[in-house]
């Protein structure tokens, strides 16, 4: 007998991690896919790094952590907040969990009762609208396009309000179109948060340092809402530490005291080993960072200038950071492939593209935003090149 919670019924898969499935799948079957769906660093996490975790368990750091995670961490990731965004916190504000994910979910879990509205401007990363579901709140999307650039205006986030809603959750850079609020556009929306004095916000920072554009600027930083800001910010992108699962979350005491409870209940604190790791890269070197950005940066006007060129039925704009690229698609859509089946949406066209040219895209739909599609552009220039001639060839082949 099969029996699922209503709860886990209501929640959709992640749409990145089924199409990154997909690609090894098929990759295991002896096909050779260029995945562009997942996104993630494809370098390998900086030698220090990994001394420092060898170092752990030499030196038997295999115990039990506190839940909240070690102190010597919480005092690095405090120092790290300081240091690069002048944001000033306690260690008793900190919370280290299993990836920003985990911290992402913990806090919406903390502070969303059943019936608590959520605004998520999209396009958003596909986990946010499905941790709200799993609180059992209401998330309250508010649609951008290309010509807005993606970004919510004060406007709309206003209109979006209302006595029922306890939480906005941003993220910039942005995953998935790679824009990037500028100090004036947050202040603008700071402000429309101070004349609303029950909503918080997450604010998602975790490509901080994938920024082509200038230096990281948090909405933690507008004095009038600080108390109600919550910081969210891990070491997977900046440091290429995906698999090693450490993030945190910065925010009011009480908050952090919250989520310590769930987490003293469902998880305890994370690897201990993957904890010393992280605080080596809080503390150590930070020249690693600024040279996988750089790569990033040259990848970005890689795959631009390869799409405008080659697949000028795209709509591309260029990101400001992370490593997504987020065309328009339409053009493409009401389309008949080859063999006569019709391209009639995302899904369809991402489907088409593993299918026949053998590159893993997600669809914007997964992101609430229908008509577009994701590229990750964490990979080699050869696989860059080579994908976007697949594509092109494929597009072209389309009638
Ligand atoms: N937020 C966004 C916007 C992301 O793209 C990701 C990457 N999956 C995460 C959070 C989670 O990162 P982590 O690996 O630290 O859980
Ligand atoms: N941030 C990545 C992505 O969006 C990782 C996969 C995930 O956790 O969603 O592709």
């Amino acid at each position: 007998m099969e029996y699922i919670s209503e709860r886990i019924r209501a929640m959709a898969p992640s749409a990145t991690l089924a199409m990154s499935q997909k690609s090894s799948e098929l990759k295991a079957q002896g096909i050779d896919v260029v995945n562009l769906s997942v996104g993630e660093p494809d370098f390998a996490t900086p030698d220090h790094i990994k001394l420092a975790a060898k170092q752990a368990i030499d030196d038997n750091c295999t115990f039990y952590t506190a839940v909240p995670g070690y102190l010597s961490l919480r005092e690095a990731i405090v120092e790290k907040l300081e240091r690069e965004n002048h944001l000033h916190y306690d260690v008793s504000q900190i919370v280290v969990g299993n990836g920003a994910k985990h911290e992402l979910c913990n806090v919406v879990m903390s502070v969303v009762n059943p019936g608590d509205e959520v605004v998520i401007p999209m396009p958003a990363w596909v986990s946010y609208v499905q941790m709200v579901i799993l609180a059992g709140g209401v998330p309250v999307t508010v649609s951008t396009g290309l010509e807005q650039g993606f970004k919510v205006s004060a406007e709309q986030l206003e209109a979006a309000i209302t006595p029922a809603t306890r939480l906005v959750m941003l993220c910039s850079p942005s995953n998935p179109t790679g824009v990037i609020y500028t100090r004036d556009e947050l202040a603008q929306l700071a402000a429309v948060i101070e004349r609303h004095p029950g909503v918080m916000v997450l604010s998602d920072e975790i490509y901080e340092h994938i920024n082509y554009v200038g230096k990281h600027e948090s909405i933690g930083q507008f004095e009038a809402i600080a108390d109600r800001v919550i910081v969210i910010n891990g070491v997977s992108k900046a440091y290429a530490m995906t698999g090693w699962r450490i993030g945190y979350m910065a925010g009011p005491q009480w908050l952090a005291k919250a989520v310590t409870k769930l987490q003293g209940q469902y998880t305890s604190g994370v690897s201990s080993i993957a904890q010393k790791a992280a605080e080596a890269a809080y503390r150590g070197p930070q020249q690693c960072v600024e040279t996988m950005r750089l790569a990033f940066e040259r990848r970005r006007d890689l795959i631009v200038g390869l799409l405008r060129e080659q697949v000028p039925q795209l709509q591309v704009l260029k990101p400001d950071g992370a490593f997504y690229v987020f065309p328009r698609v339409t053009a493409l859509l009401g389309t008949t492939t080859a063999s006569g089946e019709s391209i009639t949406d995302d899904n369809d066209l991402a489907m088409y593209l593993l299918r026949e040219a053998h590159v893993a895209t997600v669809a914007g739909s997964a992101f609430g935003a229908p008509g577009y599609l994701r590229l990750s552009y964490a990979t080699s220039d050869d696989n860059l090149r080579e994908a976007v001639a697949r594509i092109a060839r494929a597009v072209n082949s389309l009638k």
